[in-house]
């Protein structure tokens, strides 16, 4: 256990902070919390009970009641945190569970910084670093797979897999370096063809992860969408389609949507965030002629957008004309909408375009399902599946690919016969970088502070 921590016992509400639940629970850990709680409770002697069991009785101040409880107790290793650790449920009150709180630290308890409960998980050596990671992940998750991607992560995902063969590689980074002891002599510790086929066998397992983080990126943060088109051209209209809800206002009078709205659809277990643009139309409207740069913006900003035209009011020229001026680079499906409102003749005449547009009815709810389709289609490729295992942190991804880096910079120098140095050095940037993911190595305090600021308070 680390010995820094020992005489500090802290405490926080674990449970949700805003809005009123019919429960709330309080959770101290560290080496006095059982003599802590003790002190407050009213009931059996906590400092002589079983790990793992639950009483009941009251909080006291001076004699005053100040919630009627359940205590449950968790004695160290086989906790959290694996320190002693106490859960106080009481009532759902804000104001019960800070005075319950403000009562322990009086009695000596410290107020736990946001995910310090879960530092001391990592620190004390019950999970990882990226399971940590994973727990905060687990928490914000607000799809199926986010949670599916988030759970295998806590229960070891590639980390164990990767920290094996990170351990081969450490005996062969040893026996490079023991060569370079024995530089004078001339011999050969590390066998360099078993090296090689160790290198291999970790790539083959980095890349997949490395291609799987586009999809985990998509998954845990979402897909940003614009939607774009000039005024009339149904943006609104099909927002609310998509959404099935009237949110968005829509009328009749060209340039209604003048600010940006944000809607959320779950396609397939990935959450696409639709940005409805003031129209695209030059105009000296000053109001609008903002809307109209920040569809521009939102463009750049999207992984994909959406490019909406009233089919009926637009000729063919001047779509493919404003299409030019698009960007092209980011991923589009283009909408001739209104399908309803034209002939067959006019139909042709766009389907002959070289640009190729998806016809639909935004207010029919015509191929809707197909844009859906298409959308999903853009931005997920179709090798990778939710059930592989996948990426879906940033961290983790750099490191793999610096690792990966490391790895070929390494087979290269084995086949020009590079000194020893050099190769001991590609060997170790690997080894760093891969002890990242998991914390295996001493990680910066600095990094520490970033992941588990990112918590809430009581985890
Ligand atoms: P926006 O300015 O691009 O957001 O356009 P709106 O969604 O406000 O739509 C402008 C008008 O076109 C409204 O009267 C809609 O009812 C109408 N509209 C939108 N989509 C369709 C469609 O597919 N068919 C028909 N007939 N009218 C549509």
């Amino acid at each position: 256990m680390n010995s820094a921590l020992n005489n500090n016992t802290i405490v926080a509400i674990a449970t949700a902070i805003q809005g009123e639940g019919a429960l709330g629970v309080i959770r101290l850990s560290g080496e006095n919390s059982i003599t802590i709680a003790n002190k407050v409770f009213k009931g059996k002697d906590l400092t002589n009970q079983e790990s793992h069991t639950i009483h009941y009785g009251f909080i006291i101040e001076d004699r005053n009641i100040i919630d009627e409880v359940i205590v449950s107790i968790f004695k160290a290793p086989r906790s959290y945190t694996t320190e002693d650790s106490i859960e106080i449920s009481c009532h759902g009150s804000m104001y019960i569970q800070e005075q319950i709180v403000a009562l322990l630290i009086k009695k000596g308890a410290k107020l736990a910084n946001p995910g310090e409960f879960t530092l001391r998980a990592f620190l004390n050596g019950r999970i990882n670093l990226s399971q940590a990671e994973a727990v905060a992940d687990l928490i914000s998750s607000k799809s199926e797979s986010a949670k599916k991607i988030a759970l295998n992560q806590l229960r070891g995902g590639f980390t164990n897999e990767l920290s094996e063969l990170r351990n081969q590689l450490i005996h062969y980074a040893s026996m490079v370096e023991l060569e370079l002891d024995f530089a004078e002599e001339d011999v050969d510790f590390a066998n360099k063809e078993e090296l090689k086929k160790l290198i291999i066998k970790l790539n083959n397992k980095i890349e997949p992860l490395m291609a799987s983080f586009k999809l985990g990126n998509a998954i845990k943060n979402g897909i940003n969408v614009a939607i774009v088109g000039k005024p009339n051209a149904g943006k609104s209209s099909l927002l609310n389609t998509l959404l099935n809800e009237e949110r968005a206002i829509v009328s009749d009078i060209a340039g209604t949507t003048r600010d940006t709205i944000e809607e959320i659809l779950n396609i397939n277990g990935i959450l696409f965030r639709f940005i409805d643009t003031a129209g695209l139309r030059e105009t000296i409207d000053t109001i609008e002629k903002i809307g109209v740069e920040k569809a521009f913006e939102q463009i750049d900003k999207s992984s994909v957008y959406l490019y909406l035209f009233d089919l009926e009011n637009t000729k063919l020229s001047e779509v493919e004309q404003e299409l030019e001026t698009l960007n092209s680079d980011i991923p589009r499906i283009l909408l001739a909408n209104k399908i309803d409102l034209v002939t067959e003749k006019k139909l042709k005449e766009f389907e002959d375009s070289k640009f190729k547009f998806l016809f639909v009815s935004a207010k029919n709810k015509k191929s809707i399902d197909i844009l859906k389709q298409n959308l999903y289609n853009k931005v997920i490729d179709k090798d990778i599946s939710i059930n592989d295992t996948i990426v879906s942190n940033i961290r983790h991804y750099k490191a793999l690919k610096e690792t990966n880096k490391a790895l070929l910079d390494t087979l290269e120098g084995i086949e020009l016969d590079i000194s020893g140095d050099l190769l001991a050095q590609s060997i170790r940037i690997a080894l760093t970088e891969l002890g990242n993911i998991t914390g295996e190595i001493d990680i910066d305090q600095d990094i520490l502070g970033t992941i588990f600021s990112k918590f809430c308070i009581g985890k």
